[in-house]
C-alpha cells in the first residue's frame, strides 16, 4: 500500500466503541402496547416523526429478534407474567422503556387489577413521562437509551432481577357462613 494514502484512509478507535455504535444505531423495539399510549407509539414510527432517523424503526413482535422493550399503556396483574416471559425471551443485551403514566405508575388506574409501575417487576432503563407522551418525548426516551449504550455499552450491573412471583394485590374474603334460608342452615 502506498504510505502516502495512509493518513487519509485510516481510522483508529476501540472495538467497544464500534460495537456500541452499531448497537445504538440499530435498536429493534418490541412494542408492548396495551392502551392509548400505543397510538402515540405507532405515530412515532410514521413518516411524520420518522423513527428510522434513529435506526429504531424495525419493530418486531418476536422477542428473540428484539433488544428494546417499549411498554406503552397500563399492565394488569394478569398480563405481567406474559410481559416477564417476553422480556426473558429477548436477546441480551436488552433495554426497557416505560412509556406513559400508566406503565410507570399505574396512572389514574389505582386499583387492585392494575400494576402500579412495571419497575416493580421489570428492570426499566428509561421512563417516558406523559399521558400520553407525544412522539417527540418517546424519541427523546430512545435517544436516552442510545446515550446509555454509548456510555456503558451494556445494561447497568445493578439492575434488580426479575421478581417472578407476583404477590396478589388483594386477599379473598372468607365465604359467608351460617346462612339461614327459610329458617334452615344449609
Ligand atoms: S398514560 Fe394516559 S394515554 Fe397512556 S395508556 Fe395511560 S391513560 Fe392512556
Amino acid at each position: 500500500m502506498d504510505p502516502l494514502l495512509l493518513p487519509d484512509n485510516l481510522l483508529t478507535t476501540q472495538l467497544k466503541k464500534v460495537v456500541n455504535w452499531s448497537r445504538r444505531s440499530s435498536l429493534w423495539p418490541l412494542p408492548f402496547a396495551t392502551a392509548c399510549c400505543g397510538i402515540e407509539l405507532m405515530a412515532t414510527a410514521s413518516s411524520r416523526y420518522d423513527l428510522a432517523r434513529f435506526g429504531a424503526e424495525a419493530m418486531r413482535f418476536s422477542p428473540r429478534q428484539s433488544d428494546l422493550l417499549i411498554v406503552a399503556g397500563r399492565v394488569t396483574i394478569k398480563m405481567m407474567p406474559v410481559l416477564q416471559h417476553i422480556y426473558q425471551q429477548m436477546t441480551e443485551p436488552k433495554w426497557v422503556i416505560s412509556m406513559g403514566a400508566c406503565a410507570s405508575t399505574g396512572g389514574v388506574f389505582d386499583c387492585y387489577a392494575t400494576i402500579q409501575g412495571i419497575d416493580q417487576f421489570l428492570p426499566v432503563d428509561v421512563y417516558v413521562p406523559g399521558c400520553p407522551p407525544r412522539p417527540e418525548t418517546l424519541i427523546e426516551g430512545i435517544m436516552a437509551i442510545q446515550g446509555i449504550i454509548d456510555s456503558e455499552g451494556l445494561p447497568a450491573k445493578d439492575r434488580h432481577p426479575l421478581r417472578l412471583a407476583i404477590e396478589p394485590a388483594s386477599r379473598p374474603t372468607s365465604p359467608p357462613v351460617a346462612i339461614t334460608v327459610e329458617g334452615k342452615t344449609p
